[in-house]
């Protein structure tokens, strides 16, 4: 693998000299594109933010997105590949290759937009935008579709439009993510698997006749206590986490006879996270053997490791770092800018997404910015971040760098090639 990717890198680095000037003529036409929607993306993005919706409810910023995409002068299909708050955007001027975007738009329950995926819808239609441009204007080929991923947040709904084929007939997947840095996604998400577990006990008076009770509660945290000693064991890379959602318990003379938990699980690839899957089923099996509870396990959420994808990462980060190099920037010259390998070598990033399948499907990358301050995704201090003007700034130029990526995709037939040889392979050897 190793001796493949480096030989594919040497290709794309070379090709990359003559391509320079090609390149540069479409940047010019893409960006002033989308600088001349700035003030109705950002009026988009405030209007998303200001109306958080979380998972399969985001009705609004399906609305504003697609009417705005249909004003813009793209092919909407609203409510597409089977869910509510989906849609398909596209825009073609025949033959070619196909690009494609995500858009996210859900918020987190009681925080709002703390995972800033009003962001990531506006770059994602920026993106579209500048691609659209250049197919229209400068002589391109080939197709541009920007898919609206409802419900990132635990719902997975791309998912579901992955099994409504809405990757079917694109080239690539393209998105970005705010967070606390600049990441051109050379290092892979792990896979993620969540369940609802329930404990059902049996009430009682805690003082009268607690042998009568079983305690729903008991069973919850022997499993939590259980969890904390395995954690010890555990690989690096590997995660279980869990909540409380729902418990009956409102008086401590009465023994729970109900408890609700999330258990959540991660590990870098499908095989290892399986085996701690095996180990969250033997641990809640034996809280409830050991508190005379029932238990009930119901998984809900599989998103898989992200495939990682070096020509498009590496692609990514030479755009960034021709037209938008933040050392250059005096706003943005205080954030990290590691180079894609930096990325595998600190152990890339922990968190888990539905891309991740998309990955399994075509070439994909999920590159990720900075929007200032220090407070982390899911924090509500990052909703506030998330709605500021330097946040949407941010999203712009990840949009726009995203926009030339997807050119290169339908532009360099070499380079389309490439992507997906490095997938075979990958995909190949994890299969
Ligand atoms: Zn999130
Ligand atoms: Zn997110």
């Amino acid at each position: 693998m190793t001796a493949l990717l480096k030989y594919s890198w040497l290709c794309l680095a070379s090709g990359m000299l003559v391509q320079a000037n090609c390149q540069d003529s479409f940047a010019r036409p893409v960006f002033a594109a989308i600088d001349k929607n700035d003030d109705g993306l950002r009026a988009l993005n405030r209007e998303i933010w200001e109306n958080p919706e979380t998972a399969f409810q985001e009705f609004h910023a399906h609305k504003v997105l697609t009417d705005y995409l249909e004003e813009q002068g793209f092919n909407v299909t609203r409510n597409a590949h089977g869910l509510e708050t989906s849609f398909r955007a596209e825009y073609s001027n025949g033959g070619g290759r196909t690009v494609s975007f995500n858009s996210e738009y859900d918020a987190l329950p009681g925080i709002g937009h703390a995972c800033g995926h009003n962001l990531i819808a506006v770059a994602g239609v920026g993106a579209a935008i500048g691609v659209k441009e250049a197919l229209e204007n400068h002589n391109l080929k080939g197709r541009v579709v920007l898919l609206g991923t409802p419900a990132e947040e635990g719902g997975g709904g791309k998912i579901k439009m992955l099994e409504a084929g809405a990757y079917d007939d694109v080239d690539c997947s393209l998105m970005t993510h705010p967070g606390n840095s600049w990441y051109s996604n050379y290092a892979p998400s792990l896979a993620s698997w969540r369940a609802n577990v329930t404990w059902t006990g049996y009430g009682a008076h805690a003082a009268l006749s607690p042998w009568q009770g079983r305690n729903a509660l008991d069973g919850f945290v022997s499993a939590y206590t259980m969890t904390a000693l395995y954690r010890q064991q555990m690989r690096p890379d590997e995660r279980i986490h869990h909540v409380i959602v729902d418990g009956s318990g409102m008086i401590p003379n009465q023994i729970p006879d109900y408890i609700r938990a999330v258990w959540g699980a991660r590990a870098s690839t499908l095989e290892s996270r399986s085996r701690l899957v095996d180990q969250v089923y033997d641990i809640v099996e034996a809280s409830a053997k050991a508190t005379n509870t029932s238990v009930d396990l119901v998984p809900f959420q599989d998103y898989w490791n992200l495939v990682p994808n070096q020509a498009l990462s590496y692609q990514y980060y030479h755009n960034h770092m021709t037209y938008f190099d933040p050392t250059k920037n005096n706003a943005t010259a205080g954030f990290q800018n590691d180079h894609p390998d930096k990325e595998i070598e600190s152990g890339g990033a922990a968190a888990s997404s539905d891309q991740g399948n998309v990955s399994w499907k075509v070439p994909a990358i999920q590159t990720g910015f900075p929007i200032g301050g220090s407070a982390p995704n899911h924090n509500s201090g990052f909703t506030e971040l998330a709605g500021t003007d330097f946040a949407h700034r941010q999203a712009m130029i990840s949009g726009k760098t995203l926009a030339m990526t997807g050119i290169e995709v339908l532009r360099n037939e070499t380079f389309a090639k490439l992507i997906w040889e490095e997938w075979r392979e990958l995909v190949g050897s994890q299969q």
